[in-house]
């Protein structure tokens, strides 16, 4: 007959003592330890829609739509595919703001059974600044606003970006700015996309 070794008897008395190392879910839901990664959420408060993260992510699990054409101000969704996703957690490394202050946060939750896999994502939504010259999106306000307020006085060398910011504070008169569009001098201090920019300063095209 074969004695079990030491090492295999302390492990089975403290089994008997301590219960089973595997848990009883689904009887009890389970507790993952604090520092677990599981799923990762976008905070709509705190995400400037960027696309950093998008760009960043591996497992091409998040996405964006922009909705220029409709009802409502225009609008940039932000998708994360809570089924593509790996819990990887880079999107949080690449987010632009600060740690502990980033637009997507990484929680260990981690039951995420649906019934359809269509069902399997999450959006949030951010006011899109178009051009105000040709309509194109420019990024989202709050980004703008985000980097106006970065930069600082710098901010002032961008029409754009210190009308973004003036705008915000409610310190700009809507009608500053002409509706006539002359593709110069009177559309210069609009907020405006990278080529609308370049041709209100130089020479209008022929
Ligand atoms: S955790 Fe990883 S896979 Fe999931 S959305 Fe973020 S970067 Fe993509
Ligand atoms: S602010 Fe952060 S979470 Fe939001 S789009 Fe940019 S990188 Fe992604």
């Amino acid at each position: 007959m074969k004695y079990p070794k030491l090492r295999e008897l302390v492990e089975a008395i403290k089994a008997v003592l301590k219960g089973p190392y595997t848990s009883k879910f689904p009887a009890k839901p389970y507790v993952p330890h604090p520092n677990f990664r599981g799923q990762v959420v976008y905070d709509e408060d705190k995400c400037l829609g960027c696309l950093a993260c998008v760009e960043a992510c591996p497992a091409n699990a998040l996405a964006f739509e922009d909705i220029i054409e409709g009802e409502g101000v225009p609008k940039r969704v932000m998708i994360h595919y809570t089924d593509t996703c790996i819990f990887c957690g880079v999107c949080v490394d690449t987010c632009i703001r600060e740690t502990g202050d980033t637009g997507i946060v990484q929680t260990n939750e981690w039951e995420l059974s649906y019934f359809d896999r269509a069902d399997a994502f999450e959006t949030i939504e951010k006011e899109l600044q178009l051009c105000e010259y040709c309509g194109v999106a420019i990024g989202t306000k709050d980004h703008l606003v985000w980097l106006a307020e970065k930069l600082g006085e710098l901010s002032y060398s961008n029409p754009t970006l210190y009308l973004s910011r003036l705008k915000e504070l409610g310190l700009v008169d809507e009608n500053i700015t002409t509706v006539y569009k002359d593709d110069g001098r009177s559309d210069r201090v609009k907020i405006l996309c990278a080529e609308c920019r370049r041709r209100t300063t130089t020479y209008p095209e022929e």
